[in-house]
């Protein structure tokens, strides 16, 4: 069984506006933004059993894709699509709305991101919406860690903040995205101490070196069973995740440097993601 915990749908002008894909464009000049709902159909479910579809409420940097949305789409295939919702954490009726995403709607997670949303991550505004995850036991997966988009600030990016909001909030499972890239050393160290945060693999594979430098810093810290599987399609397939994590194992890097062992990245894989985030 494969799980992807990271994919994205979104049709671009409607949730991916014009401000978002400029500056998109600047970072990543052949980007093609958005995809339907059909391609996400055919795309991101090529190669994997099921997958977590992101709803995304941030307004700040132009990128707004409804739970409504991402509930419709979702209820036409639950045995693949597992939906997560979003909220923006400064809007007035951010628990109302998490509330209302689970109860109504059967969106399983919430996607976070504060440097997108522009919120900070130890503000009481986002710590309103973490504990009414932690009390939906929602799992709480969450882009810390930089983007192109000039929404937020840097400062509010950094993985290690996650360590506060996992102090504060035990019971709430946690999935830092991306390893918290490109500061996977403080990802590393909040998934160490905290029992239910984990990190995800995904969008990692276009970083060949960073990807290495953060699976090898994982398992030497003991925490690559925490490592989950994930794309980010649609700016990267499973096919290309698998073999982008492939490509790191063994003497990737030359004789002399660590080596992973290639079963490392097959568990990562096949992980049971969604049992661990309590959403099976
Ligand atoms: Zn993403």
């Amino acid at each position: 069984m494969i799980v992807d915990i990271h994919t994205h749908v979104g049709e671009h002008p409607e949730h991916i506006g014009e401000g978002f894909a400029a500056q998109a464009r600047e970072a990543w000049p052949e980007i093609r933004l958005g995809r339907t709902l059909e391609e996400h159909r055919r795309e991101a479910l090529d190669g994997v059993d099921r997958a977590v579809v992101l709803a995304f409420d941030a307004p700040a940097a132009g990128f707004v894709v409804p739970n409504d949305y991402v509930a419709a789409y979702v209820a036409g295939d639950p045995e693949r699509l597992i939906g997560f919702g979003s909220v923006d954490p400064s809007r007035a009726d951010a628990v109302d709305e998490l509330e209302r995403m689970s109860q109504d709607l059967g969106l399983r997670g919430c996607k976070l991101g504060p440097i997108y949303q522009d919120v900070d991550p130890l503000g009481a505004e986002f710590a309103r919406v973490c504990a009414a995850l932690e009390r939906l036991e929602l799992p709480l997966l969450i882009h810390q860690g930089t983007t192109f988009s000039r929404a937020g600030s840097l400062l509010r990016a950094q993985p290690i903040l996650l360590d506060e909001v996992a102090l504060r909030h035990p019971r709430l499972r946690i999935v830092i995205a991306h390893m918290g890239h490109p500061w996977f050393e403080e990802a590393i160290q909040v998934v160490r101490r905290h029992p239910h945060v984990y990190a995800d693999v995904s969008a990692l594979v276009s970083r060949r070196w960073l990807l290495y430098q953060a699976l090898v810093a994982a398992v030497e810290y003991g925490v690559a069973h925490k490592l989950l599987f994930g794309t980010d399609y649609p700016f990267f397939t499973a096919r290309q995740t698998i073999d982008g994590l492939r490509s790191v194992t063994g003497e990737a890097f030359g004789a002399g440097m660590p080596v992973i062992d290639p079963q490392i990245v097959e568990d990562i894989v096949v992980r049971p993601s969604l049992e661990l985030l309590g959403v099976a």
